[in-house]
């Protein structure tokens, strides 16, 4: 088996980076989250350089995680304001601004 690692998407935050990482390898794909530690230092790159990108181990299951992640990034019902106004998206039912649960 050979082991390329391959950029599978860029994701809005970390927390959703890390959601998607989590719910492949459930999967059986191996991932991981890059460029997580560069949130620090955002000031002083492109925005779209300092988001969080997960990247699969194995180039050959790219096929099985892009059909995956299509399927968490079209969830219904997955996305919702919170009262303090932060827009909640990636399946989260607590608000990752103020920690308010999901409005039933
Ligand atoms: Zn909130």
């Amino acid at each position: 088996m050979l082991y390329v690692m391959l950029r599978l998407t860029q994701a809005p935050n970390l927390a959703i980076a890390t959601l998607w990482a989590d719910a492949l390898a459930t999967e059986g794909i191996a991932t991981s989250v890059q460029r997580q530690y560069l949130g620090s230092v955002a000031g002083e790159l492109p925005p779209d350089q300092c988001l969080p990108e997960v990247w699969i181990q194995c180039a050959e299951q790219e096929t099985l995680a892009r059909k995956l992640l299509y399927d968490l990034q079209h969830v219904p019902q997955h996305r919702w304001h919170c009262t303090c106004g932060e827009l909640v998206e990636g399946g989260f039912e607590q608000c990752w601004n103020c920690a308010a649960l999901m409005p039933l």
